[in-house]
C-alpha cells in the first residue's frame, strides 16, 4: 500500500519509473528547482492511470506545439535580426517550457 501520487489516497498502486530518461530527468529536475512537492517514490492507483496516461498524451501533443512556435519565433527573430545564434537560443528556450507543463500534479 502506497500513497497514490495524484488522488493522495492510500491504494495499491503502479509505480512510476524513475529511470525513464523523460520523467526521471523531469521529475530530478522540478526536486532541484524546489518545484516538487512528493519527495519519495511515485505511484499511480488503478483510478487515476486513465488521467495519467491522458496528460502524458496531452504533453505530447504540446510539445509539438511548443516545437512549432519556437521555430517560428526563431525564424522570425532571424528575419528581423540577421542574428542566428540568438535565433537558436530562443527557439531552445520555448521548447524548454514544454518541460514544466509535463504532468504538473506529478511534481
Ligand atoms: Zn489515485
Amino acid at each position: 500500500m502506497r500513497t497514490c501520487s495524484l488522488c493522495g489516497k492510500k491504494k495499491k498502486t503502479v509505480p512510476l519509473d524513475m529511470e525513464d530518461p523523460v520523467f526521471g530527468a523531469y521529475v530530478r529536475l522540478m526536486r532541484k528547482l524546489k518545484l516538487s512537492k512528493h519527495s519519495g517514490d511515485l505511484g499511480i492507483c488503478k483510478n487515476c492511470m486513465k488521467m495519467y496516461l491522458l496528460m502524458k498524451r496531452t504533453h505530447n501533443s504540446k510539445i509539438v506545439l511548443y516545437s512549432v512556435a519556437a521555430a517560428i519565433s526563431a525564424i522570425v527573430y532571424f528575419y528581423f535580426t540577421g542574428n542566428i545564434f540568438f535565433s537558436i537560443i530562443i527557439g531552445i528556450f520555448i521548447v524548454s517550457w514544454s518541460v514544466f507543463s509535463y504532468c504538473p500534479p506529478l511534481r
